[in-house]
């Protein structure tokens, strides 16, 4: 079923960069006739899994929409990759996103747009729009995509589908290309909550060849939404904060699909209290400086001897502008004016949040603060940067955070963000699950 719309709709869509459709046939078969001689086979078995082209398959083109690494062929799998084959997970191709993932539209890929299946001649968002589009318009099951400022989350939202980027260390970014390497995290896109609950099950826990990630005590999110989904009043004794700085930046229509959804919340038994967040203004410059200073350093090594073209000489306009600022910025006689100030705000970000989720058991708001704008519109970066506003927050401050779908402003999706503590991931699936 998946092949089939792979094939009708991906021509249009451009959601996938490369499919290798007879192996994942072939998988198929094999697992199927193992589930038939009654062999025990894994939580994936069957399931058809888009990849983003930053995540390393072995053989699979890794290029992140790139003209600079667009012959770089995967030499290994990511531990993410590695895990999912283990659970016989069928992973059928490499999808679209913006270049080297900096970008919140998918409209930067060298390899041309993605069309966004729920509202059709609007962006998908980024920069995992291809991951989400795959998963919105029935190409795969599930997939999997990279977050560094919201990358999992915008695209889920104007897509109408469910995305969730784990705590930073959750989940192991080993394989994947950094962007901004103290953001990055690797999460899922489903239709449904089991669905994110089955890919995290699969990919969260320590990895010993990734220094970041942590040894923590992996919950089943299988289970936790099984238990949810039985329950009545699931949101019963929680308490759920929404802060006024997240509603005053977004668009009217957004806040009136999340007031409703709140109502819904209190109907299944929980309690919204009202927070401040009066480090709103400080989020995007904070982030934005400290891409820029790690997504230079990281892009150092494509000099053009070991991966193709020199990435000066072969990127977009967006990557080009941010190793230029990374490079001015990362100026030694410049670091106390720049990136210390950088680095000092995030420390107050991370902080202020974490001191607001210990009064409550999550954050819950819009994930965008406006509609996605139609393809072909000409924007400037800065009208790119105010997509992210209220993403960003998760990744200065290393938190779980998903989204999760709200409602629709004429047709046009609108996804519910919520955050938790750090490892309160399974607490974000429950509510989700509770929502759905
Ligand atoms: N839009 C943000 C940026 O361009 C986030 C990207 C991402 O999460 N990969 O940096």
């Amino acid at each position: 079923n998946s092949l089939y719309k792979i094939e009708k709709d991906n021509s249009s869509i451009n959601a996938f960069l490369e499919v290798k459709e007879g192996e994942a046939i072939e998988l198929a078969e094999k697992i199927d006739s193992r589930i038939k001689n009654g062999e025990k086979v894994g939580k994936l078995a069957g399931l058809v899994i888009g990849v983003k082209s930053n995540i390393n398959v072995e053989d699979f083109h890794i290029n992140a929409a790139s003209h600079t690494l667009e012959n770089y062929l995967g030499s290994y799998d990511a531990t993410v990759v590695k895990r999912i084959k283990e659970e016989d997970g069928i992973i059928v191709g490499m999808t679209n996103m913006d270049e080297f993932a900096a970008g919140s539209s998918t409209e930067t890929s060298y390899f041309g747009h993605t069309e966004n299946p729920a509202a059709p001649g609007r962006i998908p968002g980024g920069s995992s729009g291809g991951s989400a589009a795959a998963v919105a318009a029935g190409m795969c099951d599930l997939s999997i995509g990279s977050d560094t400022g919201g990358s999992i989350r915008n695209p889920a939202s104007h897509c109408g589908v469910m995305g969730f980027k784990p705590t930073y260390g959750a989940v192991s970014r080993q394989g994947l290309l950094d962007l901004s390497m103290s953001f990055d995290q690797i999460g899922p896109f489903s239709q449904d909550a089991s669905g994110i609950a089955t890919m995290l099950d699969v990919i969260a826990g320590y990895d010993p060849t990734e220094c970041t990630t942590i040894d923590w005590k992996v919950p089943s999110f299988v289970d936790a939404v099984g238990e949810t989904q039985k329950s009545q009043t699931p949101l019963k004794g929680m308490k759920l904060g929404i802060v006024k700085q997240f509603l005053e930046v977004s668009d009217d229509k957004i806040v009136n699909i999340i007031e409703g959804s709140l109502d819904k919340m209190r109907d299944m038994g929980a309690e919204i209290v009202e927070l401040s967040f009066d480090q709103i203004d400080l989020c995007l410059p904070t982030y934005y400086l400290i891409n820029y200073v790690e997504f230079f350093s990281a892009t150092r090594k494509y000099d053009g001897r070991k991966y193709g073209y020199r990435i000066e000489e072969s990127c977009g306009e967006e990557v080009l502008r941010r190793i230029h600022m990374g490079s001015y910025i990362s100026q030694k006689e410049l670091s106390g004016k720049y990136y210390k100030k950088a680095l000092q705000a995030r420390s107050l970000i991370r902080k202020e949040m974490n001191k607001l989720l210990d009064g409550v058991d999550a954050i819950v708001g819009p994930t965008v603060p406006k509609l996605p704008h139609k393809i072909g519109t000409s924007l400037e970066p800065m009208e790119m940067y105010a997509y992210d506003v209220l993403t960003v927050i998760a990744n200065l401050a290393g938190i779980p955070a998903a989204s999760t779908p709200a409602g629709n402003v004429g047709g046009v999706p609108v996804g519910l963000q919520i955050q938790a503590k750090p490892l309160d991931d399974v607490k974000i699936l429950e509510i989700m699950a509770a929502f759905e």
